[in-house]
This record gives structure tokens, C-alpha cells and sequence, in this order.
């Protein structure tokens, strides 16, 4: 892909998708002032003394033939239907809850203030007013949005490919039979469909390279495949063991590690960087474009990666924590904060400070009562654990003893 190549699409499949154009208001809205409620629009200065007792001279439902409505004389109150405009002359709805109709008369019983129960025309926006900006990710109210300002195709960058290289020599495919001799020391690529799973959610679109093993030579060809996506995503093979070789393979090729390692658990041997490739046209990040070299015209181009750690729980932390940011950069989203929820602690936690945890917990409770607690699991290699979690609790490095009680901040992802 080009760094912000576009595409359109129809509004029915534009949910998440990242808005590439600017929509503004083509009217205002509302339209016309809109009442909010069933009931009788008035003057307010006939209801200066209640009860009192209007002439009802008409009913006003949504949707009327414009120049039907008469304007609104003094003494004088008509029904009027919610999301119907009012008409000239009157400048409040008065709730049908605190009116009785009698043949031709309305008898009121509340005082009411000006503007009560009506939303003045262009309110909401002038027509004209830029409503969504580039950059947005389209959720169901954008593209309501969208759709009331009558857009019916949208267009959104197009989505950026994402290379998964899972390693390690233990690793095969989900759908191998597992080996007479060795099967029960292998281990099942659940990485590379974790992993595809964030991607897609966050709006990129996942290539799945094969497992490479740990051997240098076959790494780096796949290393070679992958860097020609928007973005790589490596898993395995970051830490301190003897064939942990992905670092190792990089720095051959050049690479510029822009950090190793991040005080965080689990997650902590994560590695992010980039690999130079020169000439126009090779599909890249361009992100990264060094500011000496900007403006050559041979344009030296960069090609992100991230090294993630192979636990399965680690590298899904760390993608939330770091890749998700990244892709969404890459995708043309606007950068925004990572989230966090607060909770109640329902059980104490301790652990080891000095880094940053992210605590597979289980978040429940509703409305102001949100609690959340920990989930038993054996460590960063537990799926079975994550998968019964729904959030982390983020616990700060200096924190060695949480009591149950205490506002914790949550993760959802
Ligand atoms: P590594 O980061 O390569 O040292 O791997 C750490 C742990 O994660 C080991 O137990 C690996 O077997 C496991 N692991 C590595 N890659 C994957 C993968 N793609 N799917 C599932 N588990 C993996
Ligand atoms: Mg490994």
C-alpha cells in the first residue's frame, strides 16, 4: 500500500474503517426548530399565570407539507408531534403530560420558558461545519453521522498490510498433525491468529507468513518477505536464550533498533525498529523518513518492525501496549491515548515492583459497582487463562501490595 492511498466505500461497510475525507453539515441541523416532545406549542407569555386555557387550532406531526402551518397567534396552542417543527409564533412545547384537551380548548397547567422542549434550527450544527475530520475511525455514530448529512459512500484510507512471522523450531501449524516422535513437544501457532485477530480489529490486514525456524539463514529470507508489508509483526525469539535469533538477524541486515526492551511484564523483551531500503516505489513506512534525507530524490524509505515476545500472553500485551499505536498511525488514524478503565479491587494483589503489570482479570459488576480480580493463570504462557480474563489490571512498578478495596486501573484489551 501507499502511505495514505484511499478508497471509497458504501456507509454499510465503513464500520471502523479510517475516514479519509472531511464531512461537513449540508443544512443545518435541525433544519427547522424540532420539538423534543409530545404536546402543545404555545407562546410563553399566555401561560404567565397557570391553569390556563388555550384555543387548540391545529395538530403538527413530522414530516408536514412545507408553508402548511399557520403561524401561532396569541391565546392560541396546537398539538404538536415530537421531531415536528414548530410553528412561527410560538416559542416553547409545553409537555401533553401537564395539558387536558377539551373539545376546542387546552387547559395548561405548568409555566414553561423560552425555548422549552425545542431545538433551534442549526442548533446542533450550522450548515457548512465540519462534523468528522480525517483521521476518524468510523463507529455506528459517525456513520449515523454521516448518513443524516445524506453521504452514502465514504472515503477511508485504505487498509495497511500487516506480515506476522512466527518463529521457533516447536512451533507448527494449527492444522499439522503433530509429529509420531516429537509431537508432544510441539506447540501450536496460536500467535499467528492472535495476532490477526488485533490486527484486523485494529484496522489493519494480516499477512500470514510461514513459521520460520530458528535458523538464520530461512529468518531472514522471511524477514526479507515481510519487511515488503506496511508493517512486520515478528513473534518469539526476542529473549536472552541461545536461539533467541531475530535480534540477532537484524543487525545483520542494518537494522535500527529504536528500543529493546520495555519495563513492563509480561511483555518486557519487546523490540521495535526499522530497516532502511532504498529506491522510489518499495512499499514502506514512510513514517519514519529521515528529515536529513527527505529531500533527495532517491527517497530512502524505512520499513517498521516489532519483535514481540513468543508467549502468547506477552504478545498480546505487547501488541495493545505498542503495534496497536503504530498501526493505527500507519492506517491514518489520529493518534489518541491508550485507555484505562477504574475498578474496585475485589481481592489483594502482590507482586515483585519494578515493572509494570498487566494482570489477565476478570471485570464484572455494573454500573457504578465495576469490580475486577485476578484470574488464576500460570504465567505469560496461560491462553486458557487470558481467554477467561476480559481485561488486565495495570499495576504500577512501585506498587508491591494492592488491598482489596483500592481503585485499580484496567485494560480492556
Ligand atoms: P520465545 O519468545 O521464542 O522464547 O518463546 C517463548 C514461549 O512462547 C515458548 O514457550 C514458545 O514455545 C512460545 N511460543 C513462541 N511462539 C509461539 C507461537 N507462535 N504460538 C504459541 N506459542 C509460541
Ligand atoms: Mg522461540
Amino acid at each position: 500500500m501507499t502511505q495514505g492511498a484511499t478508497e471509497v466505500v458504501d456507509l454499510l461497510h465503513a464500520s471502523g474503517r479510517i475516514l479519509a475525507e472531511l464531512i461537513a453539515a449540508d443544512r443545518d441541523i435541525p433544519p427547522f426548530p424540532r420539538s423534543t416532545r409530545d404536546g402543545y406549542a404555545v407562546q410563553v407569555a399566555d401561560l404567565a399565570k397557570v391553569p390556563a386555557t388555550l384555543t387548540h387550532v391545529g395538530e403538527i406531526k413530522a414530516g408536514p407539507q412545507p408553508g402548511t402551518i399557520p403561524p401561532l397567534n396569541r391565546g392560541q396552542a396546537f398539538s404538536i408531534m415530537t421531531g415536528a417543527p414548530v410553528p412561527p409564533g410560538a416559542n416553547a412545547v409545553v409537555m401533553v403530560e401537564y395539558t387536558s384537551l377539551r373539545n376546542r380548548s387546552v387547559e395548561i397547567t405548568r409555566s414553561i420558558e423560552v425555548g422549552e422542549n425545542i431545538v433551534a434550527q442549526g442548533a446542533e450544527a450550522r450548515r457548512g461545519t465540519v462534523l468528522l475530520n480525517r483521521g476518524e475511525r468510523l463507529d455506528h455514530a459517525a456513520i449515523a453521522l454521516a448518513a443524516s448529512v445524506g453521504k452514502a459512500r465514504l472515503r477511508v484510507f485504505v487498509r495497511p498490510r500487516v506480515a506476522v512471522l512466527t518463529t521457533g523450531d516447536e512451533i507448527i501449524n494449527v492444522d499439522a498433525a503433530l509429529d509420531a516422535k516429537s509431537g508432544s513437544m510441539q506447540i501450536r501457532n496460536s500467535n499467528a491468529y492472535s495476532l490477526a485477530a488485533q490486527i484486523q480489529e485494529a484496522g489493519g490486514v494480516p499477512v500470514i507468513l510461514p513459521i520460520a525456524p530458528d535458523e538464520p539463514r530461512r529468518l531472514r529470507q522471511l524477514i526479507q518477505r515481510g519487511l515488503t508489508s506496511d508493517l512486520l509483526i515478528m513473534s518469539g525469539g526476542v529473549s536472552m536464550g541461545r536461539y533467541d535469533l531475530v535480534e540477532q538477524v537484524l543487525a545483520e541486515m542494518n537494522a535500527e533498533f529504536l528500543f529493546t526492551g520495555a519495563k513492563i511484564q509480561p511483555g518486557r523483551p519487546v523490540v521495535f525498529g526499522r530497516v532502511r531500503s532504498l529506491g522510489a516505489g518499495a512499499p514502506a513506512t514512510k513514517l519514519m523518513k529521515s528529515s536529513a534525507r527527505r529531500k533527495k530524490s532517491a527517497r530512502s524509505l524505512y520499513q517498521c518492525f516489532f519483535g514481540l515476545p513468543g508467549n502468547p500472553v506477552s504478545t498480546m500485551v505487547t501488541f495493545e501496549l505498542f503495534v496497536r499505536p503504530m498501526l493505527e498511525a500507519i492506517a491514518g488514524m489520529r493518534p489518541r491515548p491508550l485507555q484505562f478503565l477504574h475498578a474496585r479491587l475485589k481481592s489483594e494483589i502482590r507482586v515483585n515492583p519494578g515493572l509494570m503489570r498487566f494482570l489477565p482479570a476478570a471485570l464484572s459488576g455494573e454500573y457504578e459497582h465495576s469490580q475486577v480480580e485476578l484470574v488464576r493463570w500460570q504465567g505469560s504462557g496461560d491462553i486458557a487463562a487470558r481467554a477467561r480474563a476480559n481485561c488486565y489490571i495495570v499495576i504500577p512498578p512501585d506498587r508491591e501490595h494492592t488491598p482489596a478495596g483500592d481503585w485499580v486501573a484496567v485494560m480492556l484489551r
